[in-house]
């Protein structure tokens, strides 16, 4: 394959994410043929268009071409075998339910020749399972795209057991070409690494709320005005690097026995959603107030940032 070579990009699902792709792919040159099976599909692609020429009026529209080329290299179908004509790339947006994707996807294997790579933006289900009633399953993975994905650039890409090489390499350079930052997974996980780690964050910082030892105004703080601070430039391994005169190995002598302790007086996982966790809650629903900032960044709807922050 040759990402530049290549014109067609199928999008499956109109919604939030399946939108964004497609204002992605647009931005990198690509035609862009969005499928969806519900009604409504027009109303979708017209605040599309809206959305385009209001970046570009905002001097926020990605890519080289003007929000009128982009637009041009749009097109919506109702019918699943004309959405996927021609395409050498197709990226499923559906809702998050494992029986409706794995139907589209069985679905698509119909009307696309073996080469053309399945990619689904799925945030919990392995690859596996999304993809057991795909016949060839070595073009297969799953691209996870961080919402809102046309502003967060990273794309998580976590292969099948069975995935090729080549695809990887392949979704890899199109994910670049387009301006996303792609990491490979080298193999499947449940949560892939974002939100394994994430998972890691909320699990610590709710034990810390719910066991008396901090406050949740004073929790958020700890990552907006200290770790957070660093970890938007560089990563956990790089600070570490840089945190010792020597480097990782040197950092490890020095702290790794710190951590082994700390990560060992760690409880089992809190409890999130019954009695206990109401403390947590009720205190969070107080204190908690939307940044204005996101607002503005993420060009979200009011409904639509609250859902983002939460
Ligand atoms: P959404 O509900 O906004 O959109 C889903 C769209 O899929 C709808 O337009 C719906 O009509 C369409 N659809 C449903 N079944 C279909 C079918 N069989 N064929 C064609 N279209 C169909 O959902 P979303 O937030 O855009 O999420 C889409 C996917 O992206 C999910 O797998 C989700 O886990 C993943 N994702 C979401 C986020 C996020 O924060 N929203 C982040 C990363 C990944």
């Amino acid at each position: 394959y040759n990402v530049s070579d290549m014109k067609i990009i199928t999008v499956i699902g109109s919604g939030l994410i399946g939108r964004s792709w497609a204002m992605l792919f647009v931005s990198g040159g690509y035609n862009v043929k969005i499928y969806d099976n519900q009604p409504g599909q027009s109303t979708k692609f017209l605040s599309l268009r809206k959305q385009l020429v209001e970046l570009e009026e905002a001097h926020m529209l990605r890519g080289e071409l003007s929000a009128a080329q982009q637009l041009a290299l749009l097109s919506s179908y109702d019918d699943l075998s004309q959405a996927l004509d021609g395409a050498f790339f197709v990226q499923e947006c559906v809702f998050e339910q494992l029986e409706v994707k794995q139907s589209i996807f069985h679905d698509m294997e119909r009307f696309v020749g073996k080469d053309v790579i399945l990619s689904s933006s799925t945030s919990c289900l392995v690859p596996s399972k999304v993809f057991s009633k795909v016949q060839n399953r070595s073009r297969c993975l799953v691209s996870h795209p961080v919402n809102p994905p046309y502003y967060v650039k990273l794309v998580e890409l976590v292969p099948h057991p069975e995935t090729a090489a080549a695809v990887m390499d392949t979704t890899h350079a199109l994910m670049t070409k387009v301006g996303q930052a792609p990491v490979l997974l080298k193999k499947e996980i449940d949560g892939f690494a974002l939100n394994r780690v994430q998972a890691a964050i909320i699990a610590e910082s709710w034990r810390l709320v719910q066991d008396g030892v901090i406050s949740v105004k004073d929790i958020d703080l700890v990552m907006s005005e200290g770790l957070g601070m660093r970890y938007a430039f560089i990563g956990p391994m790089e600070t570490m690097h840089l945190n010792a005169p020597k480097g990782l190995e040197d950092y490890m002598s020095r702290y790794s026995e710190n951590i082994t302790r700390i990560l060992s007086s760690f409880g089992p996982v809190p409890d999130f959603c019954g009695e206990a966790a109401k403390s947590v809650i009720n205190v969070s629903v107080m204190v908690t107030e939307l940044p204005c900032s996101v607002l503005i960044k993420c060009h979200l709807s009011p409904q639509r940032a609250i859902q983002y922050s939460i």
